[in-house]
C-alpha cells in the first residue's frame, strides 16, 4: 500500500473582497507587480464572460486566444473545456450567488448536489494550481469580490485563501454607480451598470457585513484596507496586503507626481481600467464630493451608519 508522507500540496490564494466600484481594478493592478504575486482578474466570471462569451483579458487578446489563459486552461483541463463544461462551471459559481447564502452556510446539501459541488470544487483547485503553475507565482490574486464565492474557496482543503477587503467612502461608490460610463467590455456596446444611490447603500452594507462575517467564521487570515489609503499611502498600503500575502515586503516604484507604472495583465473581467497599461496617477477620486446630489449624498450617508462610521468615514 503506497503511504503519502507529503501533506496536500496547498495553492495560495489573495481574494480581493468588496462591493464593486470600491477600487479592486486599481489594487489588483497594483498588487500584480508584486514579486511572488499575480493578478488574474475576476475568475468567478471566468467560465461566462471569458470562456463561452469570449470577452477579452485585460491584455487585449479575447480569452479563448489569450496565450496566457490557453497555457492556464491546458495545464487545468488538457485543453479548452468544451462549451457544456463550461455551462456546468458557469452554473455551479451562480448557485454561490449572495441571495442563496444563508442556505449555503446554514443547510447540508442534498447528496446530488453535494456531488456536483465536489466537482465544482475539485475543478477550482486544479485551475488555481495551473494558474500558479503557469504564471510561476506564489500566491494568485482574484478579484471576484463576491461574498459568496468566497465560500466556495472556502471550502477547498487544498487553497490556503487569505482575505484583503477593500471598502471605500459609500457616498463616493454611490457616485460612481451613478454615472453613466462605457463599458468597452459588454456585448452590444452597453453602458457599464447604475444603480441608485439609496440601493447602493444598502449594498454597500450588507456586502461588506458579509463579507467580514465569512471571512471571521472562516478564520482565514483577514486584512481590511481603504481604498483611500491605497491611493494616498500607496506603498505603507501595499506592504500590510503583502504581508498577508505571506511573500517578501517589496516596493512598488511611485513617481514624484504620485503615477505608478502599471505591465500588461491577463485579468478576466473587472473594471475598463484593467486594460490600461503604462503610467497611472495614484490620484483620489473624489468628484462626488461636489457633483454628487445633496439628496443622494444625506440619503447614502444615513443608510450606511454605522458601519460607514466604523470604517472611518466622517459625516458631513
Ligand atoms: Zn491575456
Amino acid at each position: 500500500m503506497e503511504v503519502r508522507s507529503d501533506p496536500t500540496p496547498t495553492t495560495r490564494v489573495l481574494y480581493l473582497a468588496g462591493w464593486g466600484r470600491s477600487g479592486s481594478t486599481l489594487a489588483e493592478s497594483l498588487l500584480d507587480q508584486v514579486p511572488g504575486l499575480v493578478g488574474v482578474g475576476e475568475i468567478k466570471f471566468l467560465w461566462e464572460r471569458g470562456l463561452l462569451q469570449n470577452r477579452r483579458c485585460s491584455c487585449g487578446t479575447p480569452l479563448r486566444s489569450c496565450r496566457f489563459w490557453v497555457d492556464v486552461l491546458g495545464e487545468a483541463f488538457g485543453g479548452m473545456p468544451d462549451d457544456a463544461t463550461a455551462r456546468a462551471l458557469d452554473a455551479a459559481s451562480r448557485r454561490f450567488r449572495t441571495r442563496h447564502l444563508p442556505g449555503l452556510l446554514l443547510k447540508p446539501t442534498s447528496p446530488p448536489d453535494a456531488d456536483r459541488l465536489l466537482w465544482y470544487y475539485e475543478t477550482l483547485e486544479r485551475l488555481y494550481r495551473a494558474v500558479a503553475t503557469v504564471s510561476g507565482a506564489q500566491v494568485i490574486v482574484d478579484s471576484s469580490k463576491f461574498p459568496s464565492y468566497l465560500t466556495a474557496l472556502l471550502q477547498s482543503a487544498t487553497l490556503d485563501v487569505r482575505v484583503a477587503h477593500i471598502v471605500r467612502d459609500p457616498r463616493a461608490v454611490a457616485y460612481s454607480w451613478q454615472r453613466h460610463r462605457h463599458d468597452p467590455d459588454a456585448p452590444g456596446d452597453a453602458e457599464m451598470p447604475r444603480m441608485h444611490p439609496g440601493a447602493t447603500a444598502l449594498y454597500w452594507s450588507a456586502w461588506n457585513l458579509a463579507t467580514e462575517r465569512i471571512a471571521r467564521r472562516s478564520g482565514s487570515p483577514y486584512l481590511r484596507f481603504r481604498y483611500e489609503d491605497l491611493v494616498r499611502e500607496p506603498a505603507a498600503t501595499l506592504r500590510r496586503i503583502t504581508e498577508l500575502s505571506g511573500v517578501p515586503a517589496a516596493t512598488v516604484p511611485v513617481g514624484e507626481r504620485g503615477e505608478v507604472f502599471v505591465p500588461r495583465t491577463h485579468q478576466v473581467s473587472g473594471n475598463p481600467m484593467r486594460f490600461h497599461s503604462g503610467p497611472v496617477a495614484l490620484r483620489l477620486d473624489d468628484e462626488w464630493t461636489t457633483g454628487m446630489a445633496t439628496r443622494h449624498r444625506y440619503l447614502t450617508g444615513a443608510v450606511t451608519v454605522p458601519l460607514r462610521h466604523r470604517y472611518g468615514y466622517k459625516d458631513g
